[in-house]
């Protein structure tokens, strides 16, 4: 390649996203720009991490002795910007691949969202996308990438565009490592050039950034590792800006957890539960963890084994001196300490969940709304903890009005003296659980249900089996235990088919529907409504059968019970046509009709027409 800076000038076009992301960013972000001084500094210094490793690693180097830090130049009459870190530095290669396609899944992701909406979700959310590099050109309308890769023989380039598809790449004279960004403001956002603004701006963003910050000659930045000191050194704002920085958040923390340990495992945490729930939480949370530190230097910021899966809503830091700093990532992974820290993180995170439950309802609620769909899982992991999660388990129930929450040992506090069974009914959401008339009989009783209205529920909840000795039923199935005693002697009982009736009635629903059901029986659970269908003892939940559909498993489709009402007019009806001719095609008609509404109920019906005909059929009978 030619020495040459204007020959060897080379011309590049951005991805088609990447120019999406750039109108997006300069024409809907601009109400934050001052991220873009965040996203600089967070990748100088992760430039800046990835050389100290090099150095921890003996690895030959660029520049050996340089300072590791990040240095601000600003020239408020002219209005210029510049930013240089003596980090990794790129190289050309590099300058193409990482500075010409958006790489960061959550802005991608962002991007679709903002796409199918139409317009940008609220202002805090943009921090938990990281524009990343781009977000300059909500402040300039040109920007000059110099840089040096750290390896030795690097040579060194020189990154131009102005943002509008496309940017050059050439060849540079360029002695140190490392990158500099720089460029003139745009007048309405001259302030960064000033001092203050700038380094407010730090304080409020990148305040805990590992490496000094330097304006001019000053430090702006505190470069203080906050978990390392005691828990009464530690303010209340420093903890939030703290947080705020490492989860990239906007807002203050729900809560947090300082944790200073020696004994079989040296280290010190501080964790924080965030305010808010990403969009998607379990999509969103997937590549995110753990701040980890070795001895105060850096080793990686998604270190993903030291939670359980559902607890990798939890931010924070923890440090420890018992890794040895240059260790990588495939062997944090196996890490034995890594196994004994998350062991302890586990329990001391369910512990404060707990305190929070009985000392901050409050609070573990807004914990519990936000997080309790992944949090839940956790009862189907086998880490000792099991019981506590079940323990903080929340769900809606019919003894509560609609979005209230209560517990398994509310429930039991709850329970009619004879009960010895917890019920639970799941269904899409309250107001459709709610008409299922398998809860007749449990209102009629007063005996509480609990709602399983979560789609995580129908996977938690069998697994549980029974709390506190007490079986939890869905009461879907067939095999719930129903007292009879309260029915005794009530008039409707009186008017109840007898069994001769009610057992010739029941074979010509045999016969009629055929191999459509498992069994037809008396139902003991219906008061209001005539039919019901239920599961049998080994079945599927209704809604898990559902979820699974909709998750494109293969279901085999189980025949079920239809249970049917004694009580009800429309039996009586029924077997009023049965005693007069069991062949009467009003009789067969309905008991199809009815077999398929409830079918209907279930979400299940598969053909419509034919209902909606032998529907309209009835009608024209009834109205002849
Ligand atoms: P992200 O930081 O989310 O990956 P960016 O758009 O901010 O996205 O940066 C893209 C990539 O460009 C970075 O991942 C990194 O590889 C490279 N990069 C950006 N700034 C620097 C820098 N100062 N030094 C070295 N590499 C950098």
């Amino acid at each position: 390649m030619a020495k040459n800076s204007t020959k060897s000038k080379k011309t590049y076009k951005f991805k088609a996203e990447l120019t999406q992301l750039l109108h997006l960013i300069v024409h809907s972000l601009y109400t934050h720009p001052e991220v873009f001084l965040r996203e600089l500094i967070s990748n100088a210094s992760d430039a800046l991490n990835k050389v100290r490793f090099l150095q921890i690693t003996n690895q030959e180097i660029t520049d050996p002795d340089a300072d590791l830090k990040i240095s601000i130049n600003l020239d408020t009459k002219k209005q210029l910007f510049s930013i240089e870190d003596s980090g990794i530095g790129m190289t050309e290669e590099d300058l193409i691949k990482n500075i010409g396609t958006v790489a960061n899944s959550g802005t991608l992701k962002f991007l679709e969202e903002i796409q199918k909406n139409g317009k940008v979700p609220e202002g805090d959310l943009i921090g938990q996308f990281g524009v990343g590099f781009y977000s300059v050109f909500m402040v300039t309308d040109e920007v000059v990438i110099e840089t040096r890769h750290a390896n030795p023989g690097s040579k060194g380039y020189r990154w131009t565009s102005n943002g509008q598809g496309s940017f050059t790449i050439e060849e540079i004279d360029r002695k140190k490592r490392g990158t500099s960004i720089s460029f003139r403001l745009k007048d309405e956002h001259k302030d960064f050039s000033e001092d203050y603004r700038v380094k407010s701006t730090i304080k409020k963003y990148s305040n805990f950034v590992d490496f000094p910050i330097e304006i001019g000659k000053e430090k702006a930045n505190t470069v203080d590792a906050l978990w390392r000191r005691s828990k009464d050194e530690l303010k209340e704002d420093e903890l939030i800006e703290f947080y705020k920085f490492v989860a990239n958040d906007f807002e203050a923390p729900l809560g947090h957890l300082h944790l200073s340990l020696e004994g079989a495992v040296n280290f010190k945490a501080l964790l924080f539960v965030p305010p808010k729930a990403p969009m998607n939480l379990f999509y969103d949370l997937e590549d995110k963890g753990l701040h980890l530190y070795s001895n105060r230097i850096f080793i990686q910021d998604d270190a993903k084994d030291l939670l359980p899966e559902y607890l990798t809503f939890v931010r924070g830091v923890v440090d420890t001196e018992d890794l040895p700093l240059n260790i990588s990532r495939e062997v944090t992974q196996h890490s034995p300490v890594m196994a004994k820290i998350k062991t302890i993180l586990t329990t001391r995170i369910i512990n404060m969940l707990e305190d929070w439950s009985k000392n901050d309802i409050g609070k573990f609620e807004k914990f519990y709304k936000n997080f309790g769909m992944l949090f839940k899982t956790g009862v189907n992991s086998n880490f000792g903890n099991r019981d506590k999660i079940i323990k903080l388990l929340r769900f809606e129930s019919t003894a509560k009005p609609k979005g209230e929450l209560v517990s398994l040992d509310d429930y039991i506090t709850r329970m009619k003296k004879k009960q010895r069974e917890i019920y639970y009914l799941s269904g899409e959401d309250r107001d459709i659980v709610e008409r299922n008339p398998n809860l007749e009989y449990f209102r009629k009783n007063d005996i509480e249900v609990l709602l399983m209205t979560d789609p995580v529920d129908v996977f938690v909840t069998p697994s549980i089996n029974e709390y506190d000795k007490k079986p939890l039923k869905s009461i879907d199935k067939a095999d719930i235990t129903l007292d009879d005693e309260k029915k005794d002697k009530d008039s409707e009982e009186a008017d109840s088919l007898n069994e001769t009736m009610t057992n010739s009635l029941i074979s010509v629903f045999k016969e009629t529907l055929g191999d459509k059901v498992e069994d037809v029986t008396v139902s003991k659970r219906l008061v209001n409504s005539p039919v019901t269908l239920v599961v049998g003892k080994d079945g599927l939940d209704p809604q898990m059968e559902r979820m699974m559909k909709i998750m494109n498993q293969e279901v085999i489709p189980r025949k079920k019970i239809l249970e049917i009402n004694p009580v009800h007019h429309l039996i009586k009806n029924l077997s009023r046509l049965n005693i007069g001719d069991s062949k009467d095609p009003l009789l067969r008609k309905s008991i199809l009709q009815l077999y398929e509404s409830a079918m209907l109920i279930d979400g299940n019906l598969t053909n419509p027409t034919e209902f909606v005909q032998r529907l309209n059929e009835i009608m024209e009978e009834a109205t002849k």
